[in-house]
């Protein structure tokens, strides 16, 4: 029977002992029962958290809370509702608490018998399958714990040497290092995270603590709190009314998450940056700014992030001074529900959602296409919504920027992917064909006009090729390695515009 042990990348997500570098010595609070904030149905909120004082667990009882619960009643008015109710916010402990403290805190005190009783269940599950069943609902009771396991585990669920017993032995020894005496319990360290997981039968929202002085324990920020539940309405959004995109647009969903967080509280600066004494002198983001178009902002940096979707918060943060907050709230709903209908139909295009891990130039498309396509029918939606008369509307084209639709072109007839082992004739009489394995490109072969020979046949030993990104063009490059050439180490690169290149 194989064993199997997912010690290491449970960090990622968990931050246990082994991962915690700097330990706080925290002073804890008396363990609680959850906080029921309850108010009508669409706005009941589950807090659980382990708390450094009990001022910071006031604090959040006092402010933070009744904060999250209008928000969420005032998105409900025009029909935005969370995945799954109640929202559930979990609060990390402070980095360095012990686990034995913490998990307790926040999970209850038969926490540690309920990992030993899960063990137990899943060695007695009827398949993988049912096995993971029981992690996921576990995770989903608990999160974020076993949350890595899960994913890790997930990799072997079809494997015919893998029974359920081996998940248990495997969760055993997971539990057994996270329950030693030195270990140490926390998460998201300054972030929080709204988490949907892959099976979608929970959610929940993840706060951490601060540690850079420059910034308030993201559970006590408010905005902070408010935007991650803003994703929480998106989604809840999505989820309602269609099949859920396969890949999101970081610009729309960030700048959506801000948006709902700061129309509410009129506030246009995002997460204070803090002085020495705690004082706020600067925002981490601001509503009523934006530098470049969407398209540039992209392009620069060769994805969407939380900085990409800057021409939209400044859009509604103009429209806020030109309409009426209801019917810019019943825009802002039109707009969120309009980007799920784009995305959907972006995932309909060919090869939209192929395995591509080391195809750069296909996955700089769509990464653009998602982003240029969702944040361009949000601001339509937005616009169309509110019948076009703010001058804002008008611009379209400045705002969302160039939509480099003979890019898209160029770039999917050049990408490996598309290519594949049919090949590509070049001008010259060239001939250039890629050998795919799924989400690899294993091999380019270039063979010469007069059909004689192969030059250039990639080394397949030596996996994926390297990309290069050129930030002014966002041309890119594929290098491969060119053993047949006369230098050692020489490569031979294929372009994102369908040209071969040399070094
Ligand atoms: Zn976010």
């Amino acid at each position: 029977m194989r064993k199997l042990s997912f010690p290491s990348s449970a960090c990622l997500l968990l931050v246990l002992s082994g991962c915690v570098t700097e330990g706080v010595e925290p002073t804890t609070a008396a363990p609680d029962d959850p906080i029921v904030a309850s108010g009508a149905p669409a706005t009941e909120i589950v807090a659980s958290g382990a708390f450094a004082t009990d001022a910071d667990r006031e604090r959040f009882e006092a402010e933070v809370l009744p904060s999250a619960r209008a928000f969420l009643s005032y998105w409900a008015e025009v029909g935005l509702a969370v995945p799954h109710e109640p929202a559930r916010l979990f609060i990390s402990p402070p980095p360095g608490m012990k686990a034995s403290e913490a998990l307790p805190e926040l999970y209850g005190e038969s926490i540690f018998d309920d990992l030993r009783a899960l063990e137990v269940d899943v060695a007695n599950a009827a398949s993988n399958r049912a096995a993971l069943d029981l992690i996921d609902a576990f995770t989903c009771a608990h999160p974020p714990l076993d949350r890595g396991f899960l994913e890790d585990a997930e990799k072997y669920v079809d494997d015919p040497d893998i029974r359920p017993a081996d998940f248990a032995e495997a969760l055993r020894e997971y539990h057994d290092e996270r329950m030693a005496p030195d270990a140490t319990f926390s998460f998201h360290a300054d972030n929080g995270e709204f988490e949907l997981p892959a099976r979608r039968n929970c959610s929940y929202v993840l706060l951490g603590h601060a540690t850079e002085p420059a910034r308030a324990h993201p559970y006590l920020e408010r905005d902070v709190v408010n935007h991650e539940l803003g994703h929480a309405l998106h989604y809840g959004l999505w989820m309602a009314s269609g099949p859920l995109g396969e890949r999101l647009s970081a610009s729309a969903n960030e700048a959506i998450a801000d948006i709902l967080a700061h129309v509410f509280d009129g506030d246009a600066c995002h997460g204070k940056v803090l002085d020495e004494r705690g004082a706020p002198v600067g925002c981490r983001r601001r509503m009523d700014v934006y530098e470049s178009s969407v398209s540039d902002a992209v392009w620069e940096r060769g994805r969407g992030d939380h900085e990409t979707g800057q021409a939209l918060r400044q859009l509604v943060w103009t429209l806020r001074g030109e309409v009426t907050a209801d019917a810019l709230r019943a825009a802002i709903r039109d707009g969120v529900a309009a980007v799920q209908v784009a995305l959907n139909e972006i995932d309909e295009e060919p090869l939209s959602n192929v395995p591509v891990f080391d195809d750069e130039i296909l996955a700089m498309r769509y990464r653009f296409v998602r982003e240029y396509e969702a944040t361009s029918v949000f601001f339509n939606a937005v616009c169309g919504s509110l019948g076009h008369a703010p001058r804002a509307c008008d611009e379209h084209q400045e705002r969302l920027g160039d939509p480099r639709l003979a890019m898209r072109e160029a770039w999917l007839a050049n990408a490996p992917t598309a290519i594949g082992p049919r090949g590509v004739t070049l001008t010259d009489g060239r001939r250039v064909a890629f050998e795919i394995e799924g989400a690899l490109i294993r091999n380019m072969t270039v063979t010469l006009a007069d059909g004689e020979g192969e030059v250039y046949p990639g080394d397949p030993d030596l996996g994926i090729p390297e990309e290069e990104r050129e930030p002014s063009s966002g041309r890119v490059t594929l290098w491969f390695s060119a053993p047949g050439s006369a230098s050692p180490g020489a490569q031979v690169g294929w372009t994102s515009d369908g040209a071969l290149t040399a070094r």
